[in-house]
Parts: C-alpha cells; sequence; structure tokens
C-alpha cells in the first residue's frame, strides 16, 4: 500500500525550526517509501490564522527544498464539508449546541483540567435549548459517543464534551484535521509528539462517521542546546531570519534535525 503522509501547518506565524521539523518529518517518511506528500493549510481559526503567513510557510517550504504532491488543500475553502460532518453527529444526538461561555465554564465549581484546560462542566448537555439569535458552540457528547463506538484503544474522556464547532468560526481543528486526513486519504500521521493525546479525539470522530484509522507517528519535538522546545515567539529560528542572516536550505534542513546525505 502507497504511503501517504501530509504535513498540517496553521498559519499563525512564520515557520520555524520546530515547524520544519515536522515538515521534514513527514516528507522524509513519504518519500523513502516512495509514497506521497500532501501539503494542507489549517487555517479554521480565523482570528489567530492570516493568508501572509499561508504564503510564506508555502514559499519557506519550497525554499527549504520540499514538494508536495497534488494540490494544496485549503481549510477554509472546504466550510461545507465540516458542517456536514457537525450535522450528521447532530442528527444522532452525538452533539449539542452549548452557549456557555469560557468565563462561565471557568468559574464552574467542577471544572477539573484536562488535556486542553478546564473539562467542560456538562452544562447544555441535556438542555435541549435552542436560543434563537445567540452564538454557540457544537461540543461532542462523548459518554454517548463511546456508547456507541465501546472502548477504543485510546481513552478520549480526559478531554470532556470537545468543541467541534466553535462559536467564532464553524468548525474545530479536531473535526476538520480528522475530516481531512479520512477525505485525503492519508495512511500515516507524523506529528509532533505535543499532539499525541488529541489522538484519542480523533481516533473516536474516526470510528462514529466511519472513516479509516491511519497509523501515527508522534516525533519528540525539537529542542535548543538547552532542551528548551523552539517555540514560534523566538524570532530568531524563523526559517526567513536564518535565510535572510545567509543560512543555506542544507544548513537550515540540519538545524532542523535533517542533514542531507553526503
Ligand atoms: N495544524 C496543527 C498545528 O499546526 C497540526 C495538525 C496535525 O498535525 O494534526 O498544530
Amino acid at each position: 500500500m502507497t504511503i501517504v503522509t501530509r504535513f498540517a501547518p496553521s498559519p499563525t506565524g512564520h515557520l520555524h525550526l520546530g515547524i520544519a521539523h515536522a515538515a521534514l518529518y513527514a516528507w522524509m517518511r513519504a518519500r523513502k517509501a516512495s509514497g506521497r506528500f500532501l501539503l494542507r493549510i489549517e487555517d479554521i481559526d480565523t482570528q489567530r490564522c492570516r493568508p501572509e503567513y499561508t504564503a510564506a510557510i508555502i514559499e519557506d517550504l519550497a525554499w527549504l527544498g520540499l514538494d508536495w504532491d497534488g494540490d494544496i488543500r485549503i481549510q477554509t475553502q472546504h466550510l461545507p464539508d465540516y458542517d456536514r460532518t457537525i450535522a450528521t453527529l447532530a442528527s444522532r444526538n452525538l452533539a449539542y449546541r452549548c452557549y456557555c461561555s469560557r468565563a462561565d465554564i471557568a468559574a464552574a465549581p467542577t471544572a477539573p483540567h484536562g488535556p486542553e484546560g478546564a473539562i467542560y462542566p456538562g452544562t447544555c448537555r441535556h438542555t435541549q435549548q435552542h436560543r434563537p439569535g445567540q452564538k454557540y458552540a457544537w461540543r461532542l457528547d462523548v459518554a454517548a459517543a463511546l456508547a456507541e463506538t465501546g472502548p477504543l484503544e485510546r481513552d478520549p474522556r480526559p478531554f470532556g464534551d470537545i468543541v467541534i464547532g466553535r462559536r467564532e468560526t464553524p468548525a474545530s481543528y479536531h473535526l476538520c484535521v480528522t475530516h481531512d486526513d479520512a477525505a485525503q486519504g492519508v495512511t500515516l500521521v507524523t506529528r509532533g509528539a505535543d499532539l499525541e493525546p488529541a489522538t484519542a479525539l480523533h481516533i473516536l470522530l474516526q470510528r462514529l462517521m466511519g472513516w479509516p484509522t491511519p497509523a501515527y507517528e508522534h516525533h519528540p519535538l525539537l529542542t535548543d542546546t538547552t532542551g528548551q522546545r523552539l517555540s514560534k515567539r523566538d524570532r530568531a529560528v524563523s526559517i526567513r531570519a536564518l535565510r535572510d542572516s545567509g543560512a543555506t536550505a542544507a544548513e537550515v534542513r540540519a538545524m532542523a534535525g535533517f542533514p542531507t546525505p553526503a
């Protein structure tokens, strides 16, 4: 079977060494196996993502020497697909409207913390309320979902009822990433270890929607010499800055953990 990997950056800033590492990892995995490597721009969060970063990321990847197969998928061009998925889950009573604000959730006395912050206490789960004119998010009813799927190889419950459609934007990372990996026929998801917990949610969504589960590889995050994780805020490690300072693509690939074989 041909391996299909993907790199799926969110255009919230310039490409930096840590993200270039993830890109090179996925690209190498595909190319070494004569597989396909796809590029997807995860720009659903319209408050944080900017088109100029999308353009810059694409340019920096090409400068680094990466090539990708087929067209680049841009998530904001596929909003009706995500709407349909949410509607399907809602029609099966696996998703519900939530009118709570972040402040409401933080103020709830029973709000323990999960991998993504305060766990939603379930206030809107059984109210069946629809308040015309008021903004809402869609949440996945994880208990109802697990009642359908049965126990899974990874437990999604520590996240609580995650948001699958946001108040500000029509969809959410978890929903779109899972939808698109299936839609694009991705067979091997490679990504940083920071995203490993979320895999439990993605597998749950796959089982509910009847989508295949790809193989997952979570690689360690690139760190600097002191062991600190390289972050977007450190402008010194942006690919642009390195390029402007005269570094070659081969040098930058080596800094991102992938020295070019001689
Ligand atoms: N868009 C996500 C990010 O930039 C990564 C998605 C994934 O690899 O699953 O953090």
